[in-house]
């Protein structure tokens, strides 16, 4: 298969959406270990990742956001890193065969370097190039360092995913939206430094995930773009998080995310999926309306 970095500078791919509420509808209980699921229900996992292929994902992004050994150890896990992430890859293998890309999900330590909190580098790059040689063993195509705030973790991530394996890195930020109008990470990082940060530690593709709806991505995106020229990857939120009766909701539809788009396509975005509150529905609808857009681009 060409390489993903490669394909998407020809046309817009589709990719998953949200995992976490896909897997609680299948029994997950909150506060357990979702990545143990690749080991303990494998069905249910691959039911996921079978239902965003079935709506039109062209890349299955794997259930292993928190397989650092730094989360699992919350679980008393720590020690099955290899096993748990092989495993999640794999299944996720077996439902893309040959015609979709398997990008593995690698999150966020939840720890902080040096001199904010307690970690050194080295430990960062250990634990992150464990996970990446479990993916690329379980025949994962590329890794996604997504939901990251922290430049120099991510950086870290990007730097272990390079010096450890030959898979396509894909490194994902999160902004919040300033009072000013403009827009940058929890720790106050901007997506122009972002992006030139990014590129420089070896990332093949940028992008945003989480945080916003598709409509504040766009001019993340549009940043990101005035900053960079490597592909750009977009997977927004379902809208902007809405308290209801003390639970979160994310209140866009499948139509009206997939009418923003074009938008963000225009941006620059080369890949988009879905974040928080996305469903195959959604993935659905953004399929048919990035089908819409290619064969318009000819
Ligand atoms: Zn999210």
């Amino acid at each position: 298969m060409i390489r993903l970095e490669e394909r998407v500078r020809g046309e817009v791919l589709v990719a998953d959406g949200g995992m976490g509420t896909e897997l609680q509808a299948l029994g997950l209980v909150p506060g357990t270990c979702p990545e143990l699921w690749c080991l303990s229900q494998p069905e249910r996992v691959r039911a996921v990742y079978r239902a965003y292929r079935e709506a039109g994902s062209q890349i299955v992004e794997t259930n292993t956001f928190g397989g650092n050994r730094y989360k699992l150890a919350h679980y008393g896990l720590a020690d099955r890193v290899a096993e748990i992430n092989r495993a999640g890859v794999a299944l996720a293998r077996e439902v893309a065969g040959s015609d979709q890309y398997v990008m593995a999900s690698m999150g966020p330590t939840g720890a902080f370097l040096e001199p904010y909190g307690e970690e050194r580098e080295e430990s960062f790059l250990e634990a992150f190039a464990e996970q990446a040689r479990a993916f690329e063993a379980g025949g994962a195509d590329a890794v996604i360092v997504e939901t990251m705030t922290a430049l120099e973790e991510c950086c870290a991530a990007i730097r272990a995913v390079r010096a450890s394996t030959r898979l396509t890195c894909l490194a994902s930020f999160t902004f919040d939206p300033l009072a000013d109008g403009g827009y940058a990470s929890m720790m106050g990082v901007t997506p122009e430094v972002f992006a030139r940060e990014a590129v420089a530690a070896g990332a093949h593709i940028v992008g945003s995930n989480c945080g916003l709806g598709p409509v504040h991505l766009t001019a993340v995106i549009r940043r990101l773009r005035g900053a960079t020229d490597v592909p750009l990857l977009a997977m927004p939120n379902a809208g902007m998080p809405e308290l209801r009766d003390g639970r979160t909701v994310f209140p866009e539809g499948p139509e009206e995310m997939a009418s923003g788009l074009e938008g963000l396509v225009a941006a620059g975005a080369g890949i988009v999926g879905g974040c928080c509150g996305t469903t195959p529905a959604h993935i659905a609808a953004m399929a048919r309306a990035v089908g819409r857009l290619n064969s318009v681009r000819g």
